[in-house]
């Protein structure tokens, strides 16, 4: 299993100038980017909002790579997504994907079947072309640049540790240091969009 805050380290390495979707990795990555102005970190949404977020952020930009680190919570919760997903099959888009096996933000209540679900494979059942599945750091680290170089879209399941949450969502110290507004008014102002 891997630790979040780790692989998103090396994953900044080869980042370049991609823009990333954090996910439930935000509070990791919040601190560890050194490229906010590229990055969406939208706080902790609705479960689900993700995977077609990070779609429509792919096809609005289709010559810059999008990355998003999803959660299997997330995933399982809109299935449909990667279907429509594989369809449109933006060559920009790379779709991580934290499994905690748990659904950590609302106090760790395990998620189904986690132990026995391929969601490398469900992906590839979606229509997918490539989708990988990793549980150790080192074979992410050795894969992660290949995986970046090659065309989207991709899906990569990451095993990772539950940091589980069982502070009330209201008393919680939020992590963002942006709201959501600045965040895409950043975007907008880094990537040259008009609003
Ligand atoms: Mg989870």
């Amino acid at each position: 299993m891997m630790h979040t805050a780790e692989l998103l380290e090396f994953f900044k390495k080869h980042r370049g100038d991609a823009v990333v979707i954090p996910g439930r990795g935000g509070r990791h990555w919040v601190p560890i980017s050194d490229k906010p102005s590229l990055d969406l970190p939208m706080g902790d949404p609705a479960m689900g909002g993700h995977a077609g977020f990070g779609l429509g952020v792919a096809l609005a930009q289709p010559k810059r790579k999008v990355v998003l680190f999803d959660s299997e919570g997330d995933v399982l919760m809109s299935l449909g997504m990667l279907v429509t997903i594989a369809e449109q099959a933006p060559k920009n888009f790379y779709h991580f994907m934290l499994d905690n096996a748990c659904y950590a933000t609302t106090g760790g209540q395990p998620v189904p079947n986690a132990e026995n679900v391929d969601y490398a494979a469900i992906a590839r059942g979606a229509g997918y072309g490539r989708a990988h599945a990793f549980t150790e750091i080192e074979d992410f680290k050795r894969e992660l640049p290949a995986i970046l170089d090659k065309p989207g879209p991709v899906f990569v399941a990451l095993r990772v540790y539950p940091e589980v949450q069982n502070e009330p969502i209201g008393k919680r110290r939020p992590w963002q240091t942006r709201t959501k507004q600045e965040t895409i008014d950043d975007m907008r102002r880094e990537l040259q969009i008009k609003a």
